[in-house]
């Protein structure tokens, strides 16, 4: 044991519903892989609840936590501050104690540049991001903070979409443009790296695909899909057999875990024992 005894480091997630988010499976195998006394707890919080899940993590010295769907705006009001990218994006996923401050992170669009980079470096490329809703917007901003020329956004709410774009265009190095969503939409030309950063494709409507003409897709886009589960989307089986590279959400999910468990413990954990939990758990 080491001088913390028998006091186990604290952490875990605030979401409802959560009894299918395997984050704790995954971030419980890091620890475990590195020796660290730490424990992830998957808490089911009502939004009228998240409050009070705060104040107790904060009286029981939990060291952070997640918040996932439906408190990552609402968690905003309950902390003292923010990193630059939570503002912007407006959204915090990764709560982490600072003494007695609590800071809201975003690390689920850091953790898709991670998850990028082991395919292809955004910096300077024309990316098209396929939905604004939370994963969107933090793809749209850390892609556009990490270099990217230029954020083409089409979301099927024009209005959200067109936020997006502006957000990009006002708020980051980036130009941000917003594309309508007519019909089925054609990839824009020159176009290196495409995002599908909506929920469609997600068990159990695995066979959906988002309404792309996938016939316009060059085979040397680079096609990215945020969905987990099941991480193989029929949008990547497309996009392979059209000849371009997939990334798969696995990897986002993983990296964004990866960032989370740096700021909390300060260890820099293994991703494949991370993968490999979640690969054991989705098949
Ligand atoms: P939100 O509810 O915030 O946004 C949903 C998005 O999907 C919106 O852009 C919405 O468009 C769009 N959408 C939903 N249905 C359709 C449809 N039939 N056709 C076109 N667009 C549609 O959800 P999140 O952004 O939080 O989550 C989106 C996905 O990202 C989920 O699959 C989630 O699992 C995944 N995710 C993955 C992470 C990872 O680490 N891999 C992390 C976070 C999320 P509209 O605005 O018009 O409603």
């Amino acid at each position: 044991a080491d001088e913390r005894g028998f006091l186990s480091l604290l952490t875990g997630s605030f979401a409802t519903p959560a009894a299918e988010n395997p984050t704790v499976a995954m971030v419980e195998a890091a620890y475990a892989h590195h020796g660290l006394d730490a424990r992830y707890l998957n808490c089911d919080v009502a939004p009228g609840s998240l409050a009070d899940a705060v104040r107790g993590a904060v009286a029981m010295g939990w060291v952070g936590f997640n918040c996932s769907l439906p408190h990552k705006q609402a968690v905003i009001g309950l902390l003292d501050e923010l990193t630059d990218a939570a503002r912007l994006i407006g959204a915090v996923n990764c709560v982490v104690r600072d003494g007695d401050r609590l800071v809201g992170e975003n690390t689920d669009g850091k953790g898709f540049v991670e998850s990028l980079r082991t395919v292809v470096d955004p910096a300077g490329a024309s990316v098209l991001v396929v939905g604004a809703g939370g994963a969107g917007r933090a793809v749209a901003v850390e892609t556009a903070l990490a270099g990217a020329a230029r954020v083409t956004v089409l979301n099927r709410s024009g209005e959200r979409g067109r936020e997006v774009a502006a957000l990009v265009d006002g708020s980051t190095p980036a130009e941000g443009v917003s594309l309508p969503w007519e019909g089925r939409v054609a990839v824009p030309a020159g176009t290196d790296i495409v995002v599908q950063a909506t929920s469609v494709g997600l068990f159990p409507g695995t066979e959906d695909v988002v309404d792309l003409d996938l016939d316009s897709l060059d085979a040397s886009v680079v096609v990215a899909d945020v969905v987990p589960n099941p991480p193989r989307t029929r949008l990547l089986r497309e996009a392979e057999q059209r000849g371009c590279r997939t990334l798969d959400g696995l990897g986002m999910l993983v990296e964004q875990g990866a960032v989370a468990i740096r700021l909390w413990t300060g260890v820099d954990p293994d991703r494949a024992v991370m993968r490999q939990a979640l690969t054991d758990i989705f098949g």
